[in-house]
């Protein structure tokens, strides 16, 4: 970001609020838009409104990332936005989106927001409910949640716009809230899993005092719709940073509220490495460009807690292994949708994937090939890896499955001395584990261990 140290250094007058960086001075170029980007700011230009660029686009091409897509920002109504493309959608309730649709690519276009004011309808935690007032680009700027989202690109001249010190902070790579932290976490608490993902997306740091509050204010996430909630975690958790993006949440004290049970599971050191692993595997495989499934992430992260239960049911319930985990899934999986909503069509394979693994075991005969057949089986052996490879199960067994599936007769059963090293080590968690549990009497289910 050399640009930006010549830029920032001294020009800055001290009363000068807005700033414009014309083309000669940045690096974006209009060739790094899309074919659809390009004929939406120019379709609005030619109309007489104004266009620009904002948000995740202009942020991640200074940068020097590649843009998820790029967001449209007018003074054109919506009923105008519709007047201009015959192919345009307004969307949204709260406030109105218009998609232009160029083939396969959909733009989105926002009207400039108005200032907030105390006259917005807001609930008793602050959050606003009512917004349909229009405004300028600088009333738009104060409305984005950090100053490097509200960097404006202008179709008009090539130059950036910036009301709020944004350049400054990608030069200091720091994600900084607008205004005051604690209200605009008010207004909208997604914004406090929003800094954790930019700032791990970019390898920024969360400005001091835009991290201060979080913690104390975690507890709002619980007003937000479940299903928003869901797709925030899946930004966060399936990405090439999902490691980190885990870590971020953990250590500002928000994964408690999202997925308490999984919170829970990172003091325990086996646990950690699993659900670690399972972030590990999905962040890879998004770098290679293979598929991930969330229904694979949420069943590994919510894993620890199925397992623990099943083995509760079994050993101390003497329960039938078949039963014990249909009733470990149902109990977990009730008490998650408590926080996050998961989808049906997500929850259904999660259960699948726990309730075939008592069912690994049984390697003869009709039992194995049925299992072999098994329309889950896929998913459910990678899962019996993501197991073995922490140790939880014997890694022989793991191979076993490996090689039954490609063998035109079942392989033979190992002795069970010869897995015997392999399963040392988490027989030996197990019981510092039960140890614990005796100590939590009382808990509620789910709960986080003492102390945290
Ligand atoms: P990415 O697309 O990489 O996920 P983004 O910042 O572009 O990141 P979007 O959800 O596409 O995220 O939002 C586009 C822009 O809209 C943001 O850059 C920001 O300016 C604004 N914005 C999004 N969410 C909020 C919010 N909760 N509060 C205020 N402004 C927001
Ligand atoms: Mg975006």
């Amino acid at each position: 970001m050399n640009w930006l140290k010549s830029l920032v250094a001294g020009k800055r007058s001290p009363r000068a609020a807005v700033r414009r960086i014309p083309r000669s001075e940045h690096p974006i170029s209009r060739s790094q838009f899309t074919q659809g980007t390009l004929r939406t700011l120019y379709g609005l230009k030619d109309a007489g409104y104004e266009a620009y660029v904002v948000g995740g686009g202009v942020r991640d091409l200074l940068a020097g990332e590649a843009p998820k897509d790029f967001d449209i920002a007018t003074n054109a109504h919506p009923d105008q936005i519709r007047a201009v493309f015959r192919s345009c959608r307004l969307v949204g309730r709260r406030f109105m989106i218009a998609h232009v649709r160029w083939g396969q690519e959909v733009v989105e276009v926002t009207t400039f927001r108005g200032a907030i004011t105390d006259e917005h309808e807001r609930d008793d935690t602050g959050r606003i409910l009512a917004d349909n007032e229009y405004g300028t680009l600088e009333t738009d700027a104060f409305r984005r949640d950090f100053t490097i989202n509200a960097l404006y690109y202008d179709i008009s001249d090539y130059s950036i716009v910036d009301h709020v010190g944004g350049l400054e902070d990608m030069q200091r790579r720091i994600v900084r809230l607008i205004g005051d932290p604690e209200t605009r976490y008010r207004e909208d608490p997604v914004r406090m899993l929003r800094a954790i993902r930019i700032a791990n997306k970019l390898r920024f740091t969360i400005d001091k005092k835009t991290a201060a509050p979080i913690p104390s204010l975690a507890g709002l996430l619980r007003e937000i719709p479940p299903a928003r909630l869901f797709d925030e975690v899946i930004k966060l958790l399936q990405s090439r940073e999902a490691v980190a993006n885990l870590e971020g949440l953990h250590t500002h004290g928000l994964l408690k509220h999202l997925l308490p049970m999984t919170d829970a599971a990172l003091a325990d050191e086996r646990d950690a490495a699993f659900i670690r692993q399972a972030l590990t595997n999905t962040a890879e495989r998004i770098a290679g460009e293979q598929s991930t499934s969330p229904a694979f992430l949420y069943a590994a992260l919510l894993w620890p807690g199925v397992a623990r239960e099943y083995r509760r049911l079994t050993e101390r319930e003497g329960q039938h292994a078949n039963v014990a985990i249909v009733q470990a899934s149902e109990k977990v999986l009730a008490q998650a949708l408590h926080h996050v909503m998961i989808p049906k069509r997500f929850s259904l394979p999660m259960r699948e994937i726990w309730t075939l693994q008592p069912r690994f075991d049984a390697r003869q005969g009709g039992r194995a090939k049925r299992l072999l057949a098994h329309p889950r089986f896929r998913a459910a052996y990678d899962f019996l890896l993501l197991r073995a490879s922490v140790g939880e199960v014997p890694q022989g067994l793991a191979d076993w499955w490996t090689r039954a599936q490609t063998a035109d007769q079942l392989p033979p059963v190992p002795s069970a001395d010869d897995e015997e090293v392999s399963t040392d080590a988490p027989r030996k968690k197990r019981r510092r584990r039960r140890g614990g549990r005796g100590r939590r009497a009382g808990a509620p289910a789910g709960a986080p261990p003492d102390g945290e």
